[in-house]
Parts: C-alpha cells; structure tokens; sequence
C-alpha cells in the first residue's frame, strides 16, 4: 500500500485511472528518452542526422501509449464495478450481478464482492424479518404492527377509507398457565394465532402485540363489519377446543374502534381500544365491547 499511498498525495491526476496511466505514460516513454539521451551524448549532431529515425521511435512510443492507455484502462474496469456495486448497494439495497467466473485477482475480487453483498443482504433480511416476527407463533410482533399500520392509517387519512382496530387478550390466561403448565400456555398462544390468522383476509394486520395480547389492524373496514369480526372470533374461540383443551376454556375479550377523522396516531388508535377492552374485562370477559361517537360506550 505504500506506493498508492505515495501516489495518493499527489494533487493531481486525482483518479486512480488517471494514477495508473500516468504510470504507463512514463513507463513507456522511458526507453525513448534513454535512447534519445544516449544518442545524444555519443554524437551531439545525432537529432539532426537521424531525425527520420527518431521520429519513427517517437511515433511507435506514442503509438504503444496508446494501446497500453485504451488497455489498462479496460483491465481497471473491475475496480470501477466493484466501487459502483459497492455504492448501488450501500445507497438502494440493489444487489448486482457481478461475474463470478473469473479466475485471477480481480475476477476473485467481483465474485468475492458479489457472494457478500448476496450473503449480507440475506443476513440483514433474515435480521429484519426476526426483528418484527413473535418467534412463538409466527406472526409480526409489536414493531412490525407499528410500521405497517402506520402507512395504513396514512393511506386511511388520505382516501378518507374507514379503518378499525381490534384489541383483545385472552382471559384468565394465568390461570390457564397455573393448571395445565407453561408449555399448554405456549400452546393456546399459537392455537389462538392459528385460528384467528384463518378468519382474516390478505389486507389484515394481526400482531402478538403482548404475552396473551393482540391487536388486528383493518383497513377499508367499517366499525359494524369490524364488530362482526371481532365476534366471529370471540364466538370461535370461546366454541372450539384450542390446544387440546375442552371448548370454553379458552376465550379472550375485545375492544373495538374506528378512527376517527384526523387520528394519525396508532397509539391513540389502540389506547382507546385498550379501554373498551378493560371495560369488556369489568363487564364479564368473553365479549367485544365498541363505541361510537354518537352511541357512546356499547357492550355485547
Ligand atoms: P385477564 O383476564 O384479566 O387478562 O387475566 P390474565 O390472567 O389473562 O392476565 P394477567 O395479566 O394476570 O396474566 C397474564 C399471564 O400471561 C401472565 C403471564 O405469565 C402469561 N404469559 C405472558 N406471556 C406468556 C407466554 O409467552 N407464554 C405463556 N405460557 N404465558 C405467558
Ligand atoms: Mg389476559
Ligand atoms: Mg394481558
């Protein structure tokens, strides 16, 4: 590296091309001024006499500057590449496609840089997609929720679709855990996932956005469609055996709400279904409470 860096204090050329050519350009010329000095000093009038000669040498160097110039350029086109790649990458995730059957030291260097950006990326996506995955049911936890409802209330906001959200947690989960053990816990969590993810459609959020919390965001969805929803599963699960135990002892309450015109937040969103939900608790669990601006508080 000293050399480069040697070369690399030179104000000018500034590029490593221009470095490499300046290179070529003296090393090619050397032997012409070598010839042409050594002509010289063994006879002074050499120029004069030999000049047709010396002007085929000046032309032959000029000539070979050429073609090593037009060459070396061509064999600097891995460094070039790579530092594109390299940038495309590192500014918009964009892999490249960099040969990887080339056998000497630069052609190491592409495909060498070619599996790591490949390797990174799936790395840095497997990374992202543990990052906003529950890894006990599968499905995306708290921060997923957050980034994707956040562009679905956005788009709410903009189109003036309705959009609700669903909270609801399961009831007396402890206890479940206390009589049947953690692992039959565990496995009520993933049984309830399973279930309420096949009662939904593509456009649905569903986050485990708690120990035994969830929260459905639902885009384009009316209040009373919402409420529909929220029962169907309520009225689900509190009817069917989940994780093996009898039907009924598994059941969850729910609070509904709409947004409301200008809500941009997600956590006022949820903070109110939170409410509902607490009041769908006091009321007797196993029950999806709502509201509307004009009913006020509703429970069923
Ligand atoms: P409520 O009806 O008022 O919601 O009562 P609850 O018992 O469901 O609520 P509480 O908050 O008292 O207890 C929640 C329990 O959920 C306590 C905690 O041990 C359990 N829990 C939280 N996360 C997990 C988990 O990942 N697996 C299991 N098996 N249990 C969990
Ligand atoms: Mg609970
Ligand atoms: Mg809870």
């Amino acid at each position: 590296m000293k050399i480069y860096r040697l070369f690399n204090t030179l104000p000018r050329p500034r590029s490593y091309a221009g470095r490499v050519l300046l290179i070529c350009f003296v090393g090619t010329h050397i032997p012409l001024i070598t010839f042409a000095l050594w002509a010289l000093v063994k006879n002074p009038a050499f120029g004069r006499e030999n000049w047709a000669d010396l002007l085929v040498l000046l032309l032959a160097t000029l000539a070979g500057t050429a073609i090593t110039f037009v060459l070396v350029h061509g064999m600097l086109a891995p460094v070039r590449v790579v530092t594109q790649a390299l940038g495309d990458y590192r500014q918009n995730k964009q892999l490249p496609a960099l040969p990887r059957n080339l056998s000497d030291e630069a052609g190491t260097m592409l495909s060498q840089v070619q599996e790591s950006l490949e390797e990174l990326d799936l790395t840095l996506s497997n990374l992202a997609r543990a990052a906003e995955t529950d890894p006990l049911t599968g499905i995306g936890n708290r921060r997923w929720l957050v980034s994707r409802a956040e562009e679905q209330i956005d788009r709410a906001q903009r189109t003036q679709a309705p959009l609700c959200a669903v909270l609801f947690d399961l009831d007396r989960f402890k206890a479940i855990n206390d009589r049947y053990g953690h692992a039959k816990g565990d496995a009520v969590l993933v049984g309830v996932s399973r279930f309420v993810k096949g009662e939904l459609r593509s456009s649905h959020l569903f986050a485990r956005t708690g120990g035994e919390e969830f929260c459905l965001i639902l885009p384009k969805t009316s209040l009373d469609d919402a409420v529909a929803l929220a029962e169907r599963i309520q009225k689900g699960l509190s009817g069917q055996s989940i994780a093996r135990l009898d039907p009924g002892v598994v059941t969850a309450s729910f609070g509904v709400v709409e947004r409301e015109s200008g809500e941009k937040d997600l956590s006022s969103l949820l903070r109110r279904a939170d409410d509902l939900l607490y009041q769908a608790k006091n009321d007797g669990r196993n029950q999806v409470a709502t509201s509307t601006l004009a009913e006020g508080f509703r429970s069923r």
